[in-house]
């Protein structure tokens, strides 16, 4: 294979990292230009999303992660504090993604992109830094987040949303979070055991009615002070810094890969905050970024699979998180008219999360699928729930299951039919028939 093109990430956030240091395991030459996050930010994560980073290969990242802390949420009038969350600081984070790439041999450039230019052979990458030589690249990965230029690129936007963030400080506590509705949003909180502070408030940028930035911290103070969950956070605080404010509206980049760029992370769809899980969608495209690359830099024939690919699960993951939040903003029922929560619960569409899988909905069809790195079309498995398709389930090729299960005789048993049909051992047919069954994959 060919792979001395040379691929610049814009931005080294979790996305752009990610698909640095996949692109450097296929042995691509890749150069990431990142400047640091201009203002200091708290978010929330899942051990799901700790997995995620680390499965992704950054350990300097994850170097200072705290344990988990308890969070609590407030919604629709009902408290619940069964879950945790780490709080990491972002500009931490993000400094240990650059010291990842680093050590796997990646060219980080601390910078500001100032514009890329369309050249004949690629894209001429031009940094703030008037003295700094402009770049060369063959292949653009867009990373830069919700800062990334929106280039002409049509984009799904769900309800225009702004979260406004300060950062107070208190006496030393236990590291914590909490989350409350209120009539005209939502607040998030975390506190640190140095004493920090940050608290969050999201608004519906339409309606809100938000004084102008000297009202601002009033606002929101006011706000903070109705709110029973609030209250150990601004004990004994003061505000120690001013308001900070961060788009949150959820955007879908309908045109996610060209020929020679990609988008990835918040530059190919963001979501709202309130799934908290940004970062972990962040990661899922980037972790499938790389084959798409690698498809169409070695195998340009395969182009369109692997556009069609990329799309087609930035589209499905965003919308998945899109009614997700949709459904929990509908969980919300004591401003039933207030706008903010009319426009929430009525969008992305009326489409179920999940469907009961009807069996009779299975099909075998080709579809594009990861293989080797490259984008290739197999035989998978389709359900009225699984429109992308199941290829392997554990090792077994899925398809090949359908089809016997399919022609099988009435008196014959699953189990039989796929010893018989697939030499499957007795153990695993009955293992795999049991999985079946549990997803409605086999009517009883
Ligand atoms: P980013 O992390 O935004 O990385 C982009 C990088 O590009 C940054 O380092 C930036 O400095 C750099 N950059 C930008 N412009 C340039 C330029 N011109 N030149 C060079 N570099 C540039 N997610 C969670 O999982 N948990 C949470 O609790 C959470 N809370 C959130 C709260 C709010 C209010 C918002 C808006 C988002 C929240 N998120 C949360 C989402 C999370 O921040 C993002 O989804 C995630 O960081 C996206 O990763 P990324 O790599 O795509 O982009």
């Amino acid at each position: 294979m060919n792979q001395t093109a040379q691929i610049v990430v814009l931005g080294g956030g979790p996305a752009g990292g990610a698909t640095a240091l996949g692109l450097k395991k296929l042995g691509y030459p890749v150069m990431v230009i990142a400047e640091s996050r201009p203002f200091e930010a708290v978010e929330g994560i899942s051990d799901r999303v700790v997995e995620g980073l680390r499965n992704a290969g950054f350990t300097q990242a994850l170097a200072n992660l705290p344990e988990p802390s308890p969070r609590l949420a407030s919604w629709n009038g009902a408290t619940n504090s069964a879950n945790t969350e780490r709080l990491i600081n972002r500009s931490q984070l993000d400094k240990g993604i650059l010291l990842d790439l680093e050590a796997a041999g990646v060219t980080v450039i601390r910078g500001r992109v100032a514009k890329t230019v369309a050249q004949d052979h690629g894209y001429q990458v031009v940094l703030k830094d008037e003295s700094a030589e402009p770049l060369h690249a063959d292949f653009l990965v867009e990373a830069r987040g919700r800062s990334a230029p929106g280039a002409g690129l049509e984009r799904l936007r769900g309800s225009e949303t702004v979260s406004l963030l300060q950062r107070w400080q208190g006496e030393p506590c236990k590291p914590q979070s909490a989350a409350q509705s209120f009539a005209d949003g939502w607040a998030w909180m975390a506190a640190w055991s140095d004493g920090t502070r940050y608290l969050q408030l999201t608004f519906d940028v339409a309606t809100a009615d938000l004084p102008d930035k000297a009202g601002l911290i009033d606002h929101c103070n006011a706000i903070l002070q109705t709110l029973p969950s609030a209250q150990p956070f601004l004990e004994n605080a003061i505000p120690a810094d001013s308001i900070h404010a961060r788009t949150s509206t959820p955007i879908l980049c309908r045109e996610a890969v060209g020929d020679k760029w990609i988008r990835v992370g918040d530059a190919a769809m963001a979501v709202d905050p309130l799934s908290g899980n940004g970062i972990f969608q962040a990661l899922s495209s980037a972790l499938q970024a790389p084959a798409v690359i690698n498809t169409l830099l070695q195998q340009p024939e395969n182009a369109a699979l692997a556009k069609q690919f990329y799309q087609q699960r930035v589209d499905h993951l965003f919308f998945r998180f899109a009614r997700i939040g949709r459904d929990f903003y509908a969980s919300e029922q004591r401003w039933w008219d207030n706008p903010f929560w009319v426009t929430r619960r009525n969008w992305p569409d009326n489409e179920p999360l999940h469907q009961d899988t009807d069996p009779d909905s299975l099909q075998v069809v080709t579809m594009p699928v990861v293989s080797n790195s490259l984008i290739e079309v197999k035989e998978v498995v389709v359900t009225n729930d699984q429109p992308l398709g199941i290829w392997h389930l554990n090792g077994i090729e899925m398809a090949p299951v359908v089809q016997a299960l399919q022609n099988r005789s009435e008196n014959q048993s699953p189990e039989h039919c796929l010893q018989a049909q697939l030499s499957m051992r007795p153990d695993m047919a009955s293992g795999l028939v049991g999985w079946l069954y549990r997803n409605g994959w086999l009517k009883r």
